[in-house]
């Protein structure tokens, strides 16, 4: 079992201040006890990090440079953006962290170049041994039906077979896509809803395909941040496609996260897209809960069992590391309970990232990380 961590330095725009004396301290006391593997860093450029970059270097952990592709860097570069049925949908979530949510086109290779060229500018000569993408999707139900009904630039219209408006009319207030079974990480649902959503799987494909290029010829590993595998059906992310393009994956599995890739956060989402009767709301979420067991106490445990299937099935040399949040603020109410259940959920994995920031987890919650660990591990 490996252990990796992740970092968060601020957005694009509103760094975060790390305090890089405790992330040392905390980096120092998970590596006397286990070793770790790899730091995810990212994504603000103004940060000083170097003293934790260095130490990791020190310890043998690889490190991955975490960047977001569709959302966030805006700032950055003008980027053609996503279109819904209505027009360039708003986005009005705000975590109050610098990230925005807005996406561009993930089709349009304009936008892939613009992201190799903000590379190539602000990150290269960081001198990392890999990149972790993330944001590597279209928008999830965040913005209603219409940022995920979605995209209608003339790009996507002109080189893809995406349904018109029209056909994606929702006739089932409280199954709308009418999803009847979820199999092999996929759900079965209408057909005009898995058309949709084959085009948003393959336009990713497509978009990601020549960034990865670009990265390994710069000899550079890739990691991947996928959404937990239930809800990456609504955004373009194929488990089966994306992970034979890398060389580790962390699929996100936040079980009390109310923030985006939260899976309750996601749950609500799509359960609140379609109208804004109460009763409807709670059906929809009954449904999407029933046909995918969520409320089981070994859901996360299946989603990463097909995760390690598909990597077996394609003989994949990828590691998969499941994601579990472990920092606590309003939105991740991290417990010791929730610690000690993650890790024992986690057995068939690789390992773990302790996600998404080492700046934001108090000591107590490494303690209990690390019992857990040689309890359950060692
Ligand atoms: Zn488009």
């Amino acid at each position: 079992m490996d252990l990796n961590v992740q970092l968060f330095t601020g957005g694009c725009k509103e760094p975060v201040e790390p305090d890089v004396r405790q992330i040392l301290k905390k980096l120092r006391r998970i590596s006397e006890k286990v070793n770790i593997k790899s730091g995810l860093i990212g994504w603000n450029i103004d940060m000083d990090i170097s003293e934790i970059i260095k130490y990791l270097r020190d310890i043998g952990a690889e490190v991955y440079q975490w960047l977001p592709v569709f959302s966030e860097l805006d700032g950055m570069a003008d980027f053609a953006p996503i279109v819904g049925r209505n027009g360039i949908p708003k986005i009005t979530y705000d975590r109050g962290n610098g990230e925005t949510f807005n996406f561009c086109c993930p089709a349009n290779p304009e936008n892939v170049d613009k992201v190799i060229n903000i590379y190539d500018k602000h990150y290269r000569n960081s001198a990392f041994d890999g990149v972790f993408i993330d944001k590597i999707r279209f928008p999830s139900f965040i913005g209603g039906q219409d940022t995920v009904f979605s995209c209608y630039c003339d790009y996507c219209k002109n080189n893809y077979d995406v349904p018109s408006p029209d056909e994606l009319s929702v006739v089932d207030a409280i199954n709308p896509l009418g999803i009847s079974e979820y199999k092999n990480l996929r759900y079965l649902m209408d057909d005009f809803y898995l058309q949709l959503f084959d085009y948003n799987d393959t336009a990713v494909l497509n978009s990601i395909k020549p960034l990865c290029d670009y990265f390994r010829e710069l000899g550079l590993k890739i990691g991947l941040d996928l959404f937990a595998p239930f809800v990456s059906n609504f955004v373009g992310q194929n488990y089966s496609r994306l992970l034979p393009l890398a060389d580790m994956v962390k699929p996100m599995l936040y079980k009390i996260t109310n923030a985006p890739a939260g899976l309750p956060f996601e749950i609500e989402m799509y359960s609140t897209a379609f109208d804004d009767n109460p009763e409807n709301t709670q059906k929809r979420k009954n449904i999407l809960k029933n046909i995918t067991g969520f409320e089981n106490t070994d859901f996360i445990s299946r989603e990463i069992t097909g995760i390690m299937d598909v990597i077996k099935n394609q003989k994949l040399k990828i590691k998969m590391y499941a994601g579990i949040e472990l920092n606590y603020m309003d939105v991740a109410p991290v417990t010791k309970e929730y610690i000690e259940e993650s890790v024992k959920n986690i057995r068939n994995a690789d390992g773990i990232v302790t996600s998404w920031d080492l700046n934001t987890t108090p000591d107590n919650h490494i303690e209990y990380l690390l019992n857990a660990w040689e309890t359950v591990y060692e």
